[in-house]
Order: C-alpha cells, then structure tokens, then sequence
C-alpha cells in the first residue's frame, strides 16, 4: 500500500479527548477515529488489524469444531422478557421500531441463539453443537473512558455450546479453555495472561475469565505465582487462598479481561424450554455453555501492553503490515530504486512504502515509529541500491540486499 493513497491521517499531539494510552497512539497514528465516547470508526490501518485478531480467534474456533454464523442486532422485546433480562440489565440501548415496537440493540446473544437452537435440537442425536459468531455489540456502558478496552460499541466473538449433560460441558469447556490459551500465546499475550476465578452468580460456581496483566486494566485480580492463575476480586472475599495449591500469599494485580467461559448450565434452556429426547425417550433440558472474546478490546489491550515514547510496537501476527518501506531521498533515481523494491516485495510480502514527497525524512522516521510495523526499510541517498533495515523493537539498522529479507 502506498501511503500517499492510504485513507489516514496522523496527529503529532496526542488527541485533547482521550485519557487512555490504547486511544491516544490508536487516533494519533491514523487507526481510529473517535466518533463519541466509546464509540469508534477504524480507519483502514485498524481494520487490519481488527482482521487479523479476528481471524487468530477465527482459526482458533473452528479448530474445535465452532461452525461460524451471524445473528443480528436488532432484538425484539419479547426475546428478552422471556429470560428476565429486559428489566434486569441495565445496559440495553433500547429502541422503538414501527408501531411502537420496543427492540434491543444484542450487548450479548444467548436471547436469541436457545430459540433458534429449539428449532434445530430435538434428540440425543443433535447433540453435541457448537456455534459462534465475530459481531458488533451494543452496551450502555456507564464508564467509557478507555478507548478500546470499554467501548460502547464493540466487538465480540461469542461461541455458544450445547450438550446432553454436565460432562458433556465440562469438557467442551476445557476444550474452549485450551483454544483461548493458544489464541493468546498467538497474540504475543500468552505469558502475561492468566485463567482467572471469578464468580459464577447464581447458576454455577465458577466462571473463568482470561486477565492479560496490565496496569491501566480495570479489573483487580489475585495471582498465584506457583500456579500462575488468579482469583478475581468479587470471588477473593470468598475465597482468599489459590484455588489450586491453596497458598495464601496471593499478590495484587491490576489486569484486563479479553475472554471468559461460562457455564451456563440449564439456566437458559429452562428459561426458552429447550428440551431433547433422551435415549430413553424422555425429555431433558439442554447444558449450555458461552464463551466470549473480545477482538476490539485485545486490540486496545495489544497498544497498552507494545508501545514506547515514540509510538506501537504491533507484534507481528497482527501488523496491519510487515514492511514500513520509506524512501527519505529527493533524488529520481534513487525514488525509482524504491518503486522497484515495492513492486518486488509487496508480491510475497505486507508492505507500507511511505512514498510521499510532501513530507520530511525526519516526519518519515516519526512516523514510522508511531505506526509501529515490525519491520522498517530505509532507502535513501545513503543506501546504494541496498536498505537499510531496522526492527521497530531494537535500535541497531544493517545495510541488507533485498533478497536478503527472505
Ligand atoms: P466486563 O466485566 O469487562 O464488562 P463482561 O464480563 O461484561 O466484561 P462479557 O459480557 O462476557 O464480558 O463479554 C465477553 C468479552 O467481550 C469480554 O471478555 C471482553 O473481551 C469483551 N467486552 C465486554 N464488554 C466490552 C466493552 N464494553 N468493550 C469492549 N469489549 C468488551
Ligand atoms: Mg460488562
């Protein structure tokens, strides 16, 4: 992608309307736009990475056996009423359509994925399923003030499961729980990101959410070092050792949760009746089970975590691009040299060529740093024919062939 035809702009002040670190460095190098508080568009640097993330969890779902679909948006009243929850959560943003009719905007799904299952789950014989969608949600957040991490529209994957009984459960749940921990070992958060106790409510004892370590995270949790696990703050009044080794030296954490796993039980097939038929013809309620994740706060999570005075540092997986390609000469030749290594890299690479002549080679480097890919090509007066090749990560540069990136 060339960048004198990439839509984005970037900023050398930090933007007056943001408090969070994810925010700032997201709108000042052209990724988001700051539409309202907790709301965002993204510009197409943040798309892609928003893709790749995407995508990482994608992969990672359909590994176990997760079919994807899309449920939509607008939920009617009547959905919610069923289950409790239109007078009981408070952060519907709710609508009225034509004729009065009163809608949702879906801050979560399970309202309408168990009707749908009904229609579809009779028998023993339809059990096991998984399904799970990447979609927008809704939330009436009180608090959005931290860029991505608390949007009040945001992204979500969320994988609902449905089994005959309780084992059935526990080990798709552990499954999910596996795929989680490759899903952030993918994203470069695996050894900074913990399974978390947390209270399960009403309908099981325990739910585990998956808290990446990081001081601007909203959520307090205790961290067993021998185990490497956490107890969330709600469940340590409860419980104040190590759920696993029962150590009571348990260290204070400041963390941000990207995922969690919930066993819903038959809460919600009680709720829409979603019975089978048993092997000996009786009928028995369906064992669900949720899972979430979310891209967009992983995202911001992600800029929190790999950032410096200068800028992002994106970890590869999720670069928009690999190669920030910058030619920093005013000469013809040596700009026709740097259109020739952009035609042959960008055919088996990612690359971003900042081939605008309207800005200073010092601009150029600033820049660089503040987009943040992993890898940046210098060519310039000084480089002959070669580039001078730097990682966003280190400081030392190295003359290299072109041939010699691959
Ligand atoms: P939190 O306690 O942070 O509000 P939650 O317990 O409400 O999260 P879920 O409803 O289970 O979370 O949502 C699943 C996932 O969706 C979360 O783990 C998180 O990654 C993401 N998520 C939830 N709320 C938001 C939000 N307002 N902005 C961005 N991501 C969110
Ligand atoms: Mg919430």
């Amino acid at each position: 992608m060339k960048q004198s035809r990439l839509f984005y702009k970037t900023l050398k002040q930090d933007p007056k309307d943001e408090e969070a670190v994810n925010a700032k460095l997201l709108v000042r190098a052209g990724f988001i736009d700051k539409v309202a508080a907790g709301i965002y568009s993204y510009l197409p640097l943040g798309q892609r990475v928003l893709v790749k993330i995407e995508n990482i969890i994608r992969e990672e779902m359909d590994a176990i056996g997760g079919q994807e679909m899309l449920l939509p948006v607008l939920h009617p009243k009547e959905f919610w009423v069923q289950t409790g929850r239109w007078d009981s959560m408070p952060v519907l943003f709710k609508l009225k359509g034509a004729n009065n009719k009163e809608f949702t905007l879906g801050p979560t799904h399970e309202e309408i994925i168990t009707p749908l299952a009904k229609k579809i789950i009779f028998s023993y014989k339809d059990l096991p399923k998984y399904v799970y969608q990447i979609q927008t949600k809704f939330r009436n957040e009180a608090r959005s003030k931290s860029g991505l991490l608390r949007g009040r529209e945001f992204v979500m994957k969320d994988l609902y499961s449905f089994h005959k009984d309780e084992q059935g459960l526990d080990k798709y749940y552990e499954r999910v729980a596996r795929a989680y921990e490759k899903i952030l070992a993918r994203l470069s958060l695996g050894d900074i990101s913990v399974r978390t106790f947390a209270s399960g409510g009403s309908f099981s004892q325990y739910s585990h959410e998956y808290q990446t370590l990081c001081d601007a995270g909203e959520d307090e949790i205790y961290l067993c070092k021998q185990c490497n696990i956490a107890v969330n703050q709600e469940l340590i009044k409860e419980q104040n050792v190590c759920p696993q080794c029962n150590n009571n030296q348990l260290e204070k954490k400041r963390a941000i949760e990207v995922g969690n796993i919930f066993k819903l039980k038959t809460k919600f097939s009680n709720a829409c009746q979603l019975t089978y038929k048993a092997g000996d013809g009786h009928g028995k309620p369906v064992f669900m089970g949720c899972y979430g994740f979310g891209p967009s706060r992983v995202m911001g999570t992600l800029v929190e975590i790999f950032h410096d005075e200068k800028g992002i540092i994106w970890p590869a997986a999720v670069a928009p691009y690999k190669y920030h390609l910058l030619n920093l000469s005013k000469n013809d030749k040596v700009k026709l040299t740097a259109d020739e290594i952009y035609r042959e890299l960008s055919k088996k690479e990612e690359v971003l060529y900042n081939d605008r002549q309207d800005i200073s080679p010092g601009e150029k480097l600033a820049e660089a740093d503040l987009i943040g890919l992993p890898y940046r090509l210098v060519v310039s007066d000084k480089t002959h024919g070669q580039l001078e090749f730097k990682k966003r990560n280190e400081n030392k540069t190295q003359l290299r062939n072109l041939k010699e990136l691959f």
